[in-house]
């Protein structure tokens, strides 16, 4: 069983109109550790009738929340901060039971999903408008900014908190109101920041959690004229089919989909500092990110030395469960999750590519993998292509900085991206030229509360975190007032 400090925080209820509540059909489905298959929890198949009674009651909800102060929404989510921080553990407890990430990522992830309430905490008080200079002497222009509404976000399973306080501290500090559709593999976590919303007194209906069938509680969620913005995390493929389904209604859409970020080092870089960015970029959540390394190109007079530094680190990394002391690699999330690596890997073999290290299923059976570094990979392979999403380093050489700059591009993609470099003409041309959302120069982990997450390209719509993030969340509105 889970050690919880406080097992009240374990729930295996949707949590509806501020009521622990199932599906109609009493069903559920099971919940389980991707590090032995065993079973977690059993939590409810919700369908579109509880779908829609959820935004009904998000909907009711939303003129009292809405008609709050900035000051009163941001005292209540700064509670709701308090409390995350105050169970880190507990949740870190959860994540890692239904994730899989060692703990020691798991209570990063709480600190790095809290930071979202506390953020938007603090910018409730700042959606300001504008008073435009008038066209007319008789006139007054001034801009206001409202929340859009009923918001419906739906999460992956692979930051099963943070997609959701990211997402959700900007709606509500905007005045909206929310139903979660988390990853059916990570309900728990999100029930937990349920319960957490509750005892810092978010009011009922303002915040809601549903669990069910995805596709179903999905065109629901598009289809419901109540619902204005759908906020979304996952695969390219569900966002466009999200994006087509929303466009009966003409709602506001925020979508983080996939990445294929480039990883490029240029002859003039520290390579010690290449190493562990790559490290870090790539190995973290065993490869599950979007914003994970994916593809690591390396100038041809310094390939041979990084590849070799880089199978030093990766030889040394601790595969096992999460919970076990000084683990950085747990298990991947699913059995399909290892196909894919699998696939990748024999492709690029078959084309060509050496494995240096790992290469295999870890001896531990289940889905665990070893860390993975391939050379000689080329244009033309899987991996260049698609999103691995496990724990595979494919090494590309390439001689000019045109030529990275235009693999770097090659891509439908424009997630994150990251080169390391020391000259500084060198750094604003390729920094400019990389066609993402996001750039790491000499870093690889850049996201924060602070700066501006998001894609360009087919990685998505629209940026969360950062000063930007809450403009997804409010409508402007002009007044032109006349007979002045
Ligand atoms: P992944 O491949 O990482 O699991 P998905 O895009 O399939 O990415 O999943 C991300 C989220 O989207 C999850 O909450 C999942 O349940 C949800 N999802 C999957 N298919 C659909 C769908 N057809 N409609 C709405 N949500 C979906």
């Amino acid at each position: 069983m889970l050690k919880l400090k406080d097992t009240s925080l374990l729930k295996n209820r949707c949590y509806v109109n501020g009521e622990w509540i199932d599906a109609d059909s009493g069903k559920t489905f099971p919940v389980h550790n991707p590090a032995d298959g065993s079973e977690l929890a059993h939590v409810p198949d919700m369908g579109a009738a509880e779908t829609r009674r959820a935004i009904e009651a998000a909907h009711a909800a939303w003129p009292t929340w809405r008609d709050k102060t900035a000051k009163e929404r941001s005292a209540a989510l700064k509670r709701w901060y308090q409390l995350i921080l105050d169970n880190q553990e507990d949740l870190a407890v959860l994540m890692t039971a239904e994730q899989g990430k060692p703990l020691a990522e798991s209570r990063g992830e709480i600190a790095y999903g809290a930071s979202f309430i506390e953020w938007f905490a603090e910018e409730a008080k700042r959606i300001y408008g504008d008073v435009i200079p008038q066209h007319q002497p008789d006139k007054r222009l001034i801009v206001i900014k409202q929340p859009v509404g009923v918001c419906a976000a739906i999460t992956p399973w692979n930051f099963p908190n943070a997609m959701i306080t990211r997402k959700c501290a900007p709606a509500l500090a905007a005045g909206c109101t929310v139903v979660v559709k988390p990853a059916e593999q990570t309900p728990l976590s999100a029930f937990a920041l349920a319960e957490l919303a509750h005892r810092a007194g978010i009011p009922r209906g303002v915040f809601n959690v549903i669990t069910g069938d995805a596709s179903t509680i999905g065109r629901e969620m598009c289809a419901n004229p109540v619902v204005r913005k759908i906020t979304f995390t996952g695969s390219t493929e569900v966002g466009r089919l999200l994006m087509r389904q929303s466009a009966d209604t003409v709602k506001k859409i925020s979508l983080e989909l996939g990445g294929n970020a480039p990883f490029i080092v240029f002859d003039d870089a520290d390579l010690d500092a290449a190493v562990e960015g790559a490290v870090a970029s790539k190995y973290r959540n065993t490869g599950q990110t979007c914003v994970c390394a994916n593809r690591i190109f390396v100038q041809d007079k310094v390939y041979d030395a990084f590849a070799a530094k880089l199978r030093d680190r990766i030889m040394g990394l601790k595969v096992g469960s999460g919970f076990e002391e000084g683990v950085q690699q747990g298990p991947l999330i699913d059995s399909q999750a290892l196909a894919k690596v699998e696939e990748h890997i024999a492709d690029a073999v078959a084309k060509g590519a050496k494995v240096v290290v790992g290469g295999r299923r870890h001896p531990r059976g289940g889905t665990f993998f070893e860390p993975t570094l391939l050379t000689e990979v080329k244009p033309g392979m899987k991996l260049m292509r698609e999103e691995t999403f496990g724990p595979v380093a494919p090494l590309i050489r390439f001689r000019t900085e045109e030529e990275a700059i235009r693999l770097a591009n090659d891509t439908e993609y424009g997630l994150a991206s990251y080169f390391y470099a020391r000259d500084i003409g060198r750094i604003w041309r390729v920094a400019e030229a990389l066609e993402f959302g996001m750039v790491g120069v000499n870093a690889g982990i850049i996201s924060n509360e602070v700066a501006p997450f998001g894609g360009v390209k087919q990685s998505g719509l629209g940026r969360e975190g950062s000063k930007y993030g809450i403009d997804e969340f409010v409508e402007i509105k002009y007044l032109c007032l006349g007979g002045i």
